[in-house]
């Protein structure tokens, strides 16, 4: 049976402000999902939530790994159980290379029971796949011994990101905005490594994606089998590559016009966004 991510109804606040106000989503693996939708939509919200952060409530509604509701699962339960997210803005963590960070998330990922202080995946054998991913992606071997994220070029994240993907090899991966800050070059590059780490089979099925972005040009090796636009906390569409397109090209006027409540929900979320000073980046 192929596995799901399902969203079923979800209703997420912030301090008692409403920011995901009733959304359903299924991700089968082997799909592509497209998300896209005006700054300040929730979409970010919505990826981190289903990662597990814990700063947010949830009101009302499910998240479901194959059916299991998985709202009480902490972030690493989640990470172990196949569900990874590539951060829109990631930490960074001086003093810790990105080698020893990338061997212990392995290791944890894929022996789910292995408890902290036990055996890692050994040094010879990591080492080895470790520089086959990297020179898939094209990158530098000595990236790995830098610190994570520490001083990388808004580029080197997202690609610091993507080997994380591809060195975790997730049943579902959430992409925040992995364009964003990249030249044409390198998001075309993105979009290549994405797609070719998202076919690899991992017991017997495919990655199941959720992309999270503002461009078309991600999605030129990852076609969507859906793309939906949230506005105002919902999502208010869905079609196919189609109205990524548009999206991209048109921006969202017909959509707001097309839904008018959802888009003065929207007007209000800036509205407040703006009277507590929060900025978007
Ligand atoms: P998007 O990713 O679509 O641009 P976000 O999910 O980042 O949207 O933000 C949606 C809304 O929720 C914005 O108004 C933002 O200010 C607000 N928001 C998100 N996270 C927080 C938070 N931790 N505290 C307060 N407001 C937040
Ligand atoms: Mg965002």
């Amino acid at each position: 049976m192929t596995e799901t991510l399902a969203i079923k109804n979800l209703h997420v606040a912030v301090e008692g402000k409403p920011i995901v106000n009733g959304v359903d989503l299924t991700i089968r693996r082997g799909e592509v999902h497209a998300l896209m939708g005006p700054n300040g939509s929730g979409k970010s919200t919505l990826a981190a939530v289903i990662m597990g952060h814990p700063g947010y409530e949830i009101s009302d509604g499910t998240i479901e790994l194959n059916g299991e509701n998985i709202l009480e699962w902490d972030a690493a339960e989640r990470a172990r159980a196949g569900i990874f997210m590539a951060f829109q803005r990631p930490m960074a963590i001086p003093g810790v290379k990105m080698a020893d960070f990338l061997r212990h998330a392995t290791t944890n990922v894929r022996y789910p029971n292995r408890k902290e202080g036990e055996q890692l995946i050994p040094m010879r054998e990591f080492r080895k796949e470790l520089r086959e991913k990297m020179s898939q992606l094209r990158m530098d071997e000595e990236f790995a011994r830098r610190y994570v994220n520490d001083g990388f070029s808004g580029g080197e994240m997202k690609r610091a990101e993507i080997l994380q993907m591809a060195m975790l090899r997730p049943k579902f991966a959430i992409l925040d905005e992995t364009d964003s800050g990249l030249d044409v070059d390198a998001v075309k590059l993105a979009s290549q490594s994405i797609a070719q780490i998202g076919r690899e089979q991992l017991g017997g099925e495919q990655m199941g994606i959720l992309i999270i972005t503002h461009h078309d040009k991600l999605l030129d090796h990852n076609a969507p089998d859906f793309t939906h636009v949230m506005l105002g906390g919902r999502i208010v569409e869905t079609g196919g590559l189609e109205l990524a397109r548009e999206l991209y090209t048109e921006g969202y006027d017909r959509i707001r016009a097309a839904h008018p409540e959802d888009a003065a929900v929207e007007k209000e979320m800036a509205a407040s966004e703006k009277q507590q000073g929060i900025g978007v980046a």
